[in-house]
């Protein structure tokens, strides 16, 4: 076979850094894998940028501020409600579902999302086995979620937090979420423009940075802060770097591997061979 042949076959091209994105993560002890809205785009989950991304005419820098909550409530649920409905109405593709597989297969590897949609955690409940010691390792395996999540709210009267699952009416202002305790309005548990990350949750992800032999990131833009500082830190600390993203971003000069691909399609083809079993 000529030379030429071999290495003008994209799919030989493609095994191969796939094989060398294995052998970093396998050599690795502790895995941190950060993960963006790029890994929820096959379940129907639009990212912020693009057409895709907006909502009658808003931008979300627009609505996800403190500001716009004071101002208007009833128009920032409403917002939250059609995600919240659009979250529900995907599923977790075959990416959420090989990463909560490892994750719940190798208690080394660590996942951090800045993604709110709640597909990881989904993925996770779908892929546990019943019974105790499994409860114990879904309990482990829980994504450390950078930004909050949808389905959570939080009182802007005394502060209370939990999960908010049920239909949210923003018809009026009258029917938005109050608070059980105080009846003060409730809002999304997500972190806006312009505020700052929980002081613990961003703790825990710097200690899985600094643990970490490796770092897999997955459709992240790396254009938010300090989400995508977590790499360059792991990198820094001396991860190999690996990541997956149809475009190329900050990180990608920076990455060991760099996989060109839909999440959904380039992660199960990495992960397959390490965590075994078909999901
Ligand atoms: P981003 O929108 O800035 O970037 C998305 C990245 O995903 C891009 O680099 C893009 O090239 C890549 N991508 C697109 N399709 C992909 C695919 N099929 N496979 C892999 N990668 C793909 O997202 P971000 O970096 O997560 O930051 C955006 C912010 O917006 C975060 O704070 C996040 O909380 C929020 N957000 C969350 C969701 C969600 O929860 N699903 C959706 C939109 C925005
Ligand atoms: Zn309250």
């Amino acid at each position: 076979m000529h030379r030429s042949d071999h290495t003008d076959d994209p799919r030989g091209d493609e095994a191969g850094e796939l094989e060398r994105a294995r052998g970093l993560l396998r050599r690795a002890d502790r895995v941190l894998v950060l993960t963006g809205a790029g890994v929820s785009v096959a379940s129907g989950m639009p990212t912020f940028r693009g057409e895709e991304g907006l909502w009658k005419d808003h931008r979300p820098e627009e609505l996800a501020t403190p500001g716009a909550f004071a101002r208007d409530p009833r128009t920032v649920w409403e917002w939250y409600g059609w995600r919240r409905e659009k979250a529900r109405e995907c599923a977790p593709n075959a990416a959420h579902r090989w990463l909560a597989r490892w994750c719940l297969a190798d208690a080394g590897v660590e996942l951090v999302t800045q993604n709110v949609d709640d597909l990881h955690g989904r993925a996770l409940e779908g892929e546990a086995e019943p019974g105790g010691e499994a409860a114990e390792a879904l309990d482990r395996a829980r994504p450390v979620e950078l930004h909050g999540n949808l389905f959570r709210a939080r009182c802007t009267g005394c502060g209370w937090r939990g999960e908010l699952r049920s239909r949210v009416d923003a018809s009026s202002a009258a029917s938005l979420p109050r608070c059980r305790e105080c009846r003060e309005l409730l809002r999304p548990d997500v972190v806006w423009f312009g505020e700052s990350l929980d002081a613990g949750i961003l703790e825990r992800a710097a200690a899985a940075a600094d643990r970490a032999g490796a770092c897999l990131v997955v459709g992240t833009s790396a254009a938010v802060q300090p989400a995508a500082s977590l790499a360059t830190r792991a990198a820094r600390g001396g991860a190999a770097l690996v990541e997956v993203n149809p475009e190329a971003t900050p990180l990608t000069r920076a990455a060991h591997v760099a996989l060109r691909a839909d999440a959904a399609r380039a992660v199960p083809a990495l992960l397959r061979p390490l965590v075994g079993g078909e999901p």
